[in-house]
């Protein structure tokens, strides 16, 4: 069976690529009912952030990528927090294992030596290791860890030959031991590296697919290493591509959305930001982009993975967000939507209605304010927006039309959209008028805007009785300022 995992660092924000790197791993398990697990890979206790374990699994319900095992639910691989791991020996205890086996060694070296060495070597050793401390004898090594002498545990990386390994979207990729460091297992603080404590936990833990960004792809060949030594067997490893911005940059935090709690607040939805996140690197069969997550449970077949930087193109997510909103059920867009209405709209029961307007015309929920503003009051406008070729109108006949308007809509008993829309049709067809030179000087008259989101007899709906004729009377009051 299929076993995946999740192995966040607690170290703040969910960066999207980490929400990818879930997303992936979730969607490879649950497409072969598999299993999907969280591990908190806290070994590096200098990044841990406050608060961060929240998000993680914040973001996780969010998005709705259900674990079925991890800290909070024992699976029985347990524990799943890698600090915990380590508190128990675990670690030290496959590190050990390496030594005894000629595939590790300690190093007692000082970071000024380290130092010396990055700054004394030629260009190809530069950074890399001369395994000074291999040379050790045994009783050397028992005497230095007997006097206390801080150390670190390393990989005996081979100094000859190859070391080759398959990814799933890379391929087959070998590189010469030479090129190799040997990489720190335990740091000094006794916690395991990253590069270790991945290793050891993916095969105790019964991981077959390892899914991760590529910015580990380099690293691979010292964690086949590392299982080769132990004589384990190597997982499925699925290397993603790297996310850009729209200037084709490492996607960072000065995009300002790179993060799932940056999109959420920026008004997107979940399920959206979760539909957007899947496209940044795979894509459907059917090249439709619209997708459930159970859709995308049913049609995630890793292999289309592709290699090339996927672009987070923040307009799409727009769009698609948008495309989420229309086919949302009225009742949850009037909850979502509330409170971004509750400023221009003191009338409760008003809401409905000003939902039915603008639902279909926004991408987001913060793009409602700029929709609907003038619902509160109208703003400050030119009276040339009275003007207009195609409605066949200008100040002076709006004016006219208006002044005649008035008292047919104070006189209306239906103040609704669709009665209004009847009484007006009526007038227009009685007064030798066309639609258009009724509406648009009312719906100019009620907005003070060229664009609104709904047509005249809408807008009079919204803003209800009293407040659209003192608006009325007001824009003749304008009008006939204007004229002299
Ligand atoms: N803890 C690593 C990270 O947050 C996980 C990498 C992996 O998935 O193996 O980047």
């Amino acid at each position: 069976m299929i076993k995946t995992r999740f192995a966040p660092s607690p170290t703040g924000r969910m960066h999207v690529g980490n929400l990818r790197t879930a997303l992936y791993s979730y969607l490879i398990a649950r497409h072969e009912n598999g299993s999907f697990m969280l591990r908190i890979e806290d070994t590096d206790q200098e990044r841990f952030v406050e608060g961060a374990l929240d998000i993680i699994y914040d973001t996780l319900r969010e998005a709705g990528l259900h674990h079925d095992e991890g800290p909070d639910i024992d699976g029985g691989v347990g524990p799943y927090v890698q600090s915990e791991r380590c508190r128990m020996g675990i670690y030290r205890k496959y590190a050990e294992e390496l030594i005894k086996k000629g595939a590790a060694y300690y190093c007692f070296c000082t970071k000024e030596r380290l130092e010396s060495l990055k700054q004394e070597g030629s260009e190809e050793e530069y950074g890399r290791y001369d395994k000074h401390c291999l040379s050790l004898t045994p009783e050397e090594v028992e005497e230095k860890l007997k006097s206390g002498i801080p150390y670190v545990i390393r990989l005996n990386v081979p100094e000859e030959g190859t070391t080759s390994f398959h990814d799933e979207i890379y391929g087959d990729i070998t590189v010469d031991n030479s090129e190799l460091d040997d990489m720190i297992l335990i740091k000094s603080d006794g916690f395991p590296t990253y590069n270790f404590a991945n290793v050891v936990d993916d095969h105790l833990m019964g991981i077959t697919h390892v899914v991760r960004g590529n910015e580990y792809l380099s690293s691979s060949p010292k964690y086949n290493i590392l299982y080769h030594a132990f004589g384990w067997e190597v997982p499925v490893y699925v290397h993603c591509p790297l996310i850009t911005d729209e200037n084709h940059k490492k996607l960072s935090k000065r995009s300002g959305h790179s993060s799932f709690g940056d999109l959420i607040d920026q008004g997107f939805l979940p399920e959206a930001v979760v539909n957007f996140v899947a496209l940044l690197g795979w894509s459907p069969a059917d090249n439709s982009e619209i997708k459930s997550l159970a859709e995308l449970e049913a049609e995630f077949d890793y292999r289309r993975i592709g290699k090339s930087p996927a672009v987070f193109d923040v307009n799409k997510l727009r769009w698609m967000n948008g495309e989420y909103i229309k086919a949302m059920d009225d009742a949850r867009f009037e909850e979502l939507a509330a409170p971004y209405i509750h400023e221009y709209v003191a009338d409760e029961s008003r809401i409905p209605a000003v939902c039915a307007m603008v639902k279909s015309r926004i991408e987001v929920l913060p793009d409602i304010a700029g929709q609907i503003d003038f619902l509160k009051a109208v703003p400050d406008y030119e009276v040339s927006l009275y003007k207009h070729k195609k409605m066949k109108t200008d100040e002076a006949l709006s004016r006219e039309v208006l002044k005649k308007v008035i008292p047919v809509l104070e006189a209306a008993e239906d103040f609704s959209n669709d009665a209004l829309y009847q009484t007006l049709l009526a007038f227009a067809a009685e007064a030798g008028l066309k639609n258009g030179q009724v509406m648009w000087p009312i719906r100019t008259a009620l907005s003070g805007k060229a664009m609104t989101p709904g047509g005249a007899t809408q807008l009079l709906e919204v803003i209800g009785r009293e407040e659209s004729l003192r608006r009325l009377h007001a824009a003749v009051a304008k009008l006939s300022a204007e004229a002299g």
